[in-house]
Formats: structure tokens, C-alpha cells, sequence
């Protein structure tokens, strides 16, 4: 029985019963990481309107960085 990535979303070949994967690779694995992270920071901060825009801005660049190069062919 196969998974899928929780991250990319791609099939994950399951090669042990005892220890299935969550995640694809070691990228899926950092992103998930990451992202709740600097979560758990964003809502910590308490940042100046001013300061909270450029926050904003860099969130926005940083959705824009996600590769559009997908597994197109997997697409429904
Ligand atoms: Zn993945």
C-alpha cells in the first residue's frame, strides 16, 4: 500500500510496513518544517503596520518562489 507526500503530493512507494513515510524527500520533509516554524513566529511577533506590510510582502515572494514545474501528468 502506497501514501502520498504530505507536502508535494506525489505517491510515496512504501518499502516497510513498520515505518511508512510522511514525507517524499528531504526538501517535503524541511519545507513542513520550515512553515510551521515560521508560523509559530508570525504569530508571536508583534510587529509596527509598517514592519507588517514588508512581512506581508516577503510571504507574498516567497508563495511566488514555489517552482511551477509540476507532475502534470498526475493532474486530474
Ligand atoms: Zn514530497
Amino acid at each position: 500500500m502506497n501514501n502520498f507526500c504530505h507536502t508535494c503530493g506525489h505517491e510515496i512507494i512504501v518499502k516497510s510496513l513498520y515505518k511508512p513515510k510522511t514525507y517524499c524527500s528531504s526538501d517535503c520533509r524541511d519545507y513542513m518544517k520550515f512553515k510551521n516554524a515560521l508560523e509559530k513566529v508570525l504569530i508571536a511577533l508583534r510587529p509596527t503596520i509598517e514592519a507588517k506590510k514588508i512581512i506581508r510582502g516577503d510571504m507574498f515572494r516567497l508563495s511566488n518562489s514555489v517552482s511551477n514545474c509540476t507532475n502534470t501528468f498526475e493532474e486530474k
